[in-house]
Formats: structure tokens, C-alpha cells, sequence
């Protein structure tokens, strides 16, 4: 089953994750993970710029030591790096001084191109990270994980139904996750524009967490 809206049970009972924003005129959040990566984060920054849109993007350290001008023209254009590991590694795999650390090098990459901000933002992978690399990280870090998935990584699911569910569940404030990935840039490429037309109509704007 796909759930596409994050319950509220979880975030009752992870209340130190940021999920949405409860107090928000008509924005929203937009986010995307696993970048840069070239043709499809410059497909997204196109999109956004045609709707004067600010998005959040979680990147992968190495894929910004890969593609760094990929990386100062996110930063140009006014939307904000956040961190996403080194390597994408998994939370509940990984050894807490290893993370650690990965978030580390995924931050120094950051700093080339963009200012230190306290707190910085983080997304940890799968959405898994344990309560102790938690602890590790919070003086430094927001965490923040989403309020809608669109499921564009997903090839299984026709993008018509996907769109349909996601404009349907977001609503002011939310959080929402799409990918500059090479595997969900057939599914964006379908979703992005539309889920855009469709929130700039109604008035709503969107902003860098
Ligand atoms: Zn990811």
C-alpha cells in the first residue's frame, strides 16, 4: 500500500521531526531528494523559476562534489542546499559515528556554495535514522521528513493516479518529497509542472523551509 499523506501517528510519536508547518498562510514546502543531478535538477529549477518557486533540496554529498555547478546555480536562484549524506546511507544500517561522519562530508560539500546556517537541515535517507544518530545530530540539524510522498520514484504507479492523490492531500503547510533522480525523472517530468499550475492557481506559493 502507498501512503502518500504520513499519518499522524507518527508524527505523534516523532514530534522532534519536522513533518509540515502547522503555522503557514498558503505556502508549501517543496523538497527534493537525491540530487543534483544533471537534466533532471535542471528540469525542476526550470519549473520552479517559471512559477517563481523556492524549494529545499536534500542532496547527496558526492553528487554535489560530481556536479557542482549544478549545485551554485540552486544556490543562485535562491532555493536552499539542506543535507542528505555523503553516500545515502541508511540510518538503521549504518553505525552512529559513521553517520555521523557522512553527514559531515555532505556538509563540507554544502559550505562550498552556501553560508552556514544553525540550524542546518538534514533528511536522513529512507526517512530512517535511529534515535541515537538523532541525538548526535540535533544541536546542529533540523530534521525534517515530509507531510506527502509523491511517489515519483515508483515506475509501478501511473502518474495520473499518483497526481490525483497528491493534489488532493496537500494542503497549506505541508512538506512535500519528489526526487532529482534519474529513476522518478519520468514520473516528475509529469507530476512537477501540474502539481505547480495547479497550487500557483489557487493562490498558494512556494517557499524554502
Ligand atoms: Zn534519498
Amino acid at each position: 500500500m502507498r501512503i502518500f499523506r504520513t499519518p499522524a501517528l507518527l508524527r505523534y510519536l516523532f514530534p522532534e521531526y519536522i513533518w509540515r508547518k502547522t503555522i503557514s498562510g498558503k505556502n508549501i514546502y517543496l523538497t527534493f531528494d537525491d540530487g543534483p543531478v544533471p537534466e533532471v535538477t535542471e528540469f525542476v529549477l526550470q519549473q520552479l523559476s517559471v512559477y517563481q518557486a523556492k524549494a529545499t533540496f536534500f542532496c547527496v554529498g558526492e553528487n554535489i562534489s560530481r556536479y557542482p555547478e549544478i549545485a551554485r546555480n540552486i544556490v543562485e536562484q535562491g532555493h536552499y542546499l539542506a543535507n542528505h549524506t555523503y553516500n545515502h546511507l541508511r540510518g538503521w544500517a549504518t553505525e552512529t559515528n559513521t553517520y555521523v561522519q557522512n553527514i559531515a562530508l555532505c556538509q563540507d560539500q554544502i559550505e562550498k556554495y552556501q553560508p552556514k546556517r544553525e540550524p542546518s537541515l538534514f533528511r536522513p535517507p529512507y526517512g530512517r535514522i535511529r534515535r541515537k544518530q538523532f541525538n548526535e545530530i540535533k544541536s546542529a540539524y533540523r530534521v525534517i521528513m515530509w507531510d506527502i510522498l509523491t511517489y515519483d520514484f515508483d515506475n509501478t504507479l501511473s502518474p495520473e493516479v499518483g497526481l490525483q492523490r497528491i493534489l488532493k492531500q496537500t494542503t497549506a503547510g505541508s512538506v512535500v518529497v519528489f526526487h532529482d533522480s534519474v529513476k522518478a525523472f519520468p514520473n516528475l517530468q509529469y507530476l512537477l509542472p501540474r502539481f505547480l499550475r495547479y497550487f500557483a492557481g489557487l493562490g498558494y506559493s512556494f517557499n524554502t523551509l
